[in-house]
Order: C-alpha cells, then structure tokens, then sequence
C-alpha cells in the first residue's frame, strides 16, 4: 500500500491523517489506518463521508473493486480495510445515507456548532431552512394562542 500522505485530507471520523490508494497510476481510494476503513473515489470525486452517513448504493460498487484489486495484489492490510468498510456500508443498505438525509447527524453537528456559539450559514441548508421556518411559525401560532 502506497503510504503517500495526503496533508489537506483528514479522516471525517477520527480527524488523523489519510492516505492514497493507487493502482496503475490512479487513485482508486484512501484509507484510515486508525479506523482501518476505505473511503472509495468516484470519477475523480473523494467520497469522506462520516461512518454515520456512508452510502450504501454509491459505495459498494467502488469498494467492491478495490476489494477485487486487494485480492489480485495479495495487499492483506487493504483487504481487511476494505471488507470492515464493506460491512459498515452494508450496514448503512437500508437507511438515508447521505449525510444531507441523515438528520440526526446534522441535529447533533448544528447543536455543537450553536453551544461553541459558531456562526452558521443556513442559506446553504435550504432544505433545513423549511423545517425550522416551519418551527417558527408554529412558535408563533402558539404565541398568538396565549396572547388572545
Ligand atoms: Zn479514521
């Protein structure tokens, strides 16, 4: 396994350091080998997904040929990687695994980020944006209620 370091890249579980899979001079991967999982790449793409929010249907084809290259290269350390990152994306098979989807994900980083009193664009979270208006409005409903 190629130890090149990739500095600006971090593990989105344990923030250490990730390194690149190579094969026939493309990236076909990175690895963690604190978590020992594979995170796959697609069309040139890096998919760091969080263990929480990793995709079932996106990845398994990509792990499934990073697993056929470990096998061919007799690499054991990135086999065992890719089949425990196997395991846990078939875990994920039957729930919402974009990160976007997963709301409890989401609840838990914005509830950090609102306790370290971290400004948050929710602009970029339109879909977010419905709820909380939704919230909001019922807040004031409930306000009108009380005040009448
Ligand atoms: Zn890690």
């Amino acid at each position: 396994m190629p130890n090149q370091f990739v500095e600006i890249f971090a593990c989105p579980d344990c923030h250490s350091g990730i390194s690149l899979i190579t094969h026939n001079d493309s990236v076909i991967g990175l690895f963690c080998e604190n978590c020992k999982v594979v995170f796959s790449v697609k069309d040139g793409i890096f998919i760091l997904l969080p263990s929480q929010a990793r995709n079932y249907e996106l990845e398994l084809p990509l792990l499934e040929e990073i697993r056929s290259i470990a096998i061919k290269s007799a690499n054991r350390s990135l086999l065992s990687y890719v089949e425990n990152t196997i395991k846990l994306v078939s875990s994920m098979r039957n729930k919402k695994g974009w990160e976007w989807e997963d709301e409890s994900f989401w609840s838990k980083k914005y509830s950090r980020l609102y306790k370290d009193d971290i400004d948050v664009n929710w602009n970029l979270r339109l879909w977010q944006r419905e709820f909380l208006l939704k919230q909001l409005l019922s807040r004031v409903e409930n306000l009108n209620k009380k005040i009448r």
